[in-house]
């Protein structure tokens, strides 16, 4: 059989039963929108994040734009964000008027570094958006000491990283909001699109929870204009199984990854994820820089095991954002990471036997 570069398969016939029945359930309730299994889902989401309100909704990247927008962040803002992500963690800043002001990664963890954000600071600044990039947080506690005190918003794009721990508190529960997303292949999918928005403040939970719903208080009185974000029950259902096998996988996703970096430790071409000591990863990816990137990846694929590369492009280069006229040059960390990346299979289903022939691969084509 074919090696699965995440293994949505395997998953759902280990779960079948359950996962059935729980959608059967919704289609014979048949209460499809803010069911109560999406009231189930933000109780349940909540108490695993610990935070005290979290709002599910359509996609990761409308629980990034309601997020912006309970801000009111709009015409004539900054948003200092990372070039190293998914497209619509930048998108969404665009899409409300305001400018994405990108600013270079950290060369081990990848994720956005707090020193060169202070350089990047104007008046106009009203957000930071870190993005806790391939399942492992942010420096999220030095982005909140400088942002606080300038009174910016801190927005944790969270996409990859639920269930991720910082210093002792869960992914989601570090910024004034953070965004999560359930597309199918994030470490918590559904099947379909979700997302969910996370807040310890009441004012700003409540206007999200009106923002996704079109601004709407009560039956057809509107006091904002929002969108129609919500999740379906269907989608909420699915996701309340799934949470309930959530641990489990993590501890499945933690000793694969530690497999892979231990067979691949005396492989000196590689520079192996590094997670630093106060934190966890949930390897939303696992992905490692490799010299030979073309090379490397046609090899794998001559032997049946499938890689992908997040992301090839940093965000400054898209053409959607040639108006911004970025320097590369200011960019040297994500120049170099966007030519060398490269992500393994990786899986709570990853098999043994799968991970033992991607890493003989992979040790053979380097000679170690
Ligand atoms: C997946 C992802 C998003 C968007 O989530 P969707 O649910 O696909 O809309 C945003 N930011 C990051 C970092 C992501 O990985």
């Amino acid at each position: 059989m074919e090696i699965g570069f995440i293994d949505l398969k395997s998953q759902y016939r280990r779960y079948k039963a359950e996962i059935d029945s729980s959608i059967l359930r919704v289609l014979d309730g048949a209460s499809f929108i803010l069911g109560k299994e999406v009231h189930e889902l933000e109780e349940a989401l909540s108490g695993y994040a610990g935070v005290k309100h979290s709002i599910s909704c359509s996609s990761g990247t409308d629980a990034l734009l309601m997020a912006l927008m309970a801000f009111d962040v709009g015409p004539g803002d900054e948003v200092i964000t990372t070039p190293f992500t998914f497209f619509a963690t930048a998108e969404v800043v665009s899409l409300v008027g305001a400018r994405p002001v990108f600013v270079d990664i950290r060369p081990d963890t990848y994720n956005i570094n707090p020193q060169k954000i202070v350089e990047r600071i104007t008046e106009r600044t009203k957000a930071i958006v870190p993005v806790d990039i391939f399942g492992q947080v942010a420096d999220l506690d030095e982005i909140m000491e400088i942002a606080r005190p300038r009174g910016i918003a801190v927005i944790e794009d969270a996409a990859q990283s639920f269930g991720a721990e910082y210093r002792g508190r869960k992914a989601c529960s570090l910024g004034n909001i953070a965004c999560t997303s359930f597309f199918p292949s994030k470490p918590l999918g559904c099947y379909g699109d979700g997302g969910a928005a996370f807040s310890d403040d009441d004012r700003l939970a409540e206007r999200i929870r009106v923002l996704i719903n079109h601004g709407q208080t009560r039956r057809y009185v509107h006091s904002l204009v929002g969108i129609n974000g919500r999740l379906d029950t269907i989608q909420a259902a699915i996701l309340l199984t799934k949470l309930e096998h959530f641990e489990q996988e993590l501890v499945a996703r933690t000793r694969i990854a530690k497999t892979y970096i231990e067979g691949l430790s005396n492989v000196d071409a590689i520079v192996l994820p590094s997670i630093p000591e106060d934190r966890t990863s949930v390897f939303a990816q696992f992905s490692i820089q490799v010299p030979d990137r073309s090379e490397f990846v046609s090899r794998m694929q001559a032997q049946g095991i499938p890689t992908a590369i997040h992301y090839p492009i940093p965000l400054y280069r898209q053409e959607a954002f040639s108006h911004l006229c970025v320097d590369p040059v200011d960019f040297p960390i994500t120049e170099g990471v966007c030519r060398r990346i490269v992500s393994l299979p990786m899986s709570a289903f990853l098999s043994e036997q799968d991970q033992s022939t991607i890493l003989q691969a992979i040790v053979k084509h380097y000679g170690a």
